[in-house]
């Protein structure tokens, strides 16, 4: 299997397998990764820094001045005697993402995003379940490519539930959806290729890629029209055989609660959802779905080790009494050690994780870059 990149700080790819691709497409991969993660340089820089030989270099560099994807950025000040070597870097007129957020509650997000996660243009429209909700993907897709100016590198979408590596959404019970195979959908209807990946394990790659999270271990909740979770350890999201890791909404915490989307009674989804914490308004009730939710993610961090919590979603719901509630669960039912390191903060639904891990999985996907 052909790794996409070797730089020296660790493979931080975001979800699912490596791609099979030519020795050309590994090459221009580590072009553009050393590109993106350190700035602009010479074709002489890229070649020390990726070992690929001066004239492989030119060669890779060319075929992306063409595509647009960088461009010539004038000379490195203050050069030494002889000539001055042109420095090459990002263009602004790379490609863009179009990515869609699956996970509000009743609301479909979309943006066009950059390759460095900025978020261009955004919209959201009303979301449905079904058939239904497949439509409003399309019709949102569609808007955000025809307000495009840029090239399209691809769709990426977040998708509450269980998704293959194919992009079919496996299990979506809130959404109504079952072997759906959206990704070749979206491919099919715009013509253009489509990612999809669990909204959770998206938002943990955004939060990895472009936020605060630690890269060696992070466990991420979102807290929207349902629960969910996504667990990275060592630059890596976890997705495990049965593709369903993190999904810690459908532990049951009150098996006389009430009957969940999923055919189960209480589990943890019914009281940490959205639409329940905003009918369960009471500090009390607020405080006791974060003990349920800190008794939950105990065992999680103790077994993994994990020391980075993110709890994404209403700050103005998490941030407070559920929060604390969170925090001492997992300080009591922890063993010290880890109790003292474990830090749970609150990412609020303004730093559209979903959205930027969907153009995150797109670049990986389409590029190489991680
Ligand atoms: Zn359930």
């Amino acid at each position: 299997m052909t790794q996409v990149t070797t730089r020296p700080r660790g493979g931080r790819r975001p979800l699912g397998k490596v791609l099979p691709g030519d020795a050309r497409r590994h090459h221009l991969a580590l072009v553009l990764q050393q590109l993106f993660d350190d700035g602009p340089r010479s074709r002489a820089d890229l070649a020390r820094e990726t070992g690929l030989t001066r004239v492989t270099v030119s060669d890779l560099v060319s075929e992306l001045l063409t595509t647009g994807m960088v461009a010539e950025l004038g000379h490195r000040p203050g050069v030494r005697q002889g000539k001055p070597a042109t420095l090459v870097g990002l263009a602004d007129t790379a490609p863009v993402v179009i990515a869609l957020d699956l996970s509000g509650d009743g609301i479909l997000r979309g943006a066009l995003i950059d390759l460095h996660g900025g978020i261009l243009t955004a919209e959201a429209t009303a979301l449905s379940a079904g058939e239904t909700a497949v439509r409003e993907v399309l019709d949102l897709a569609r808007r955000l490519r025809e307000g495009a100016t840029r090239t399209v590198l691809g769709v990426g979408i977040g998708t509450p539930g269980i998704v293959d590596h194919n992009g079919s959404v496996l299990h979506a019970p809130n959404l109504g959806w079952s072997e759906l195979g959206l990704a070749a959908r979206v491919q099919d209807e715009l013509g253009l290729p489509a990612h999809v990946g669990n909204d959770a394990n998206l938002a943990t790659t955004a939060e990895s890629t472009f936020g605060a999270g630690d890269e060696a271990g992070l466990l991420l909740v979102t807290i929207g029209h349902g629960v969910g979770g996504g667990v990275l350890i060592d630059g890596r999201v976890l997705s495990g055989p049965l593709l369903s890791s993190g999904e810690i909404g459908h532990v049951v915490v009150d098996a006389e609660g009430p009957t969940c989307a999923c055919g189960n009674r209480g589990c943890l989804e019914t009281t940490l959802a959205v639409p329940a914490l905003r009918r369960a308004d009471a500090a009390t009730e607020l405080a006791t779905a974060g003990q349920r939710l800190g008794s939950v993610l105990s065992p999680v961090v103790t077994t993994l080790g994990i020391a980075d919590v993110v709890l994404y979603g209403p700050a103005e719901l998490l941030d407070g009494h559920l929060l604390r509630a969170t925090q001492d669960a997992l300080a009591h039912q922890t063993l010290p050690f880890v109790a003292q390191q474990v830090h749970v903060r609150v990412v609020p639904l303004e730093n559209e994780l979903v959205l930027k891990g969907a153009a995150a999985y797109v670049r990986y996907r389409e590029i190489g870059v991680v």
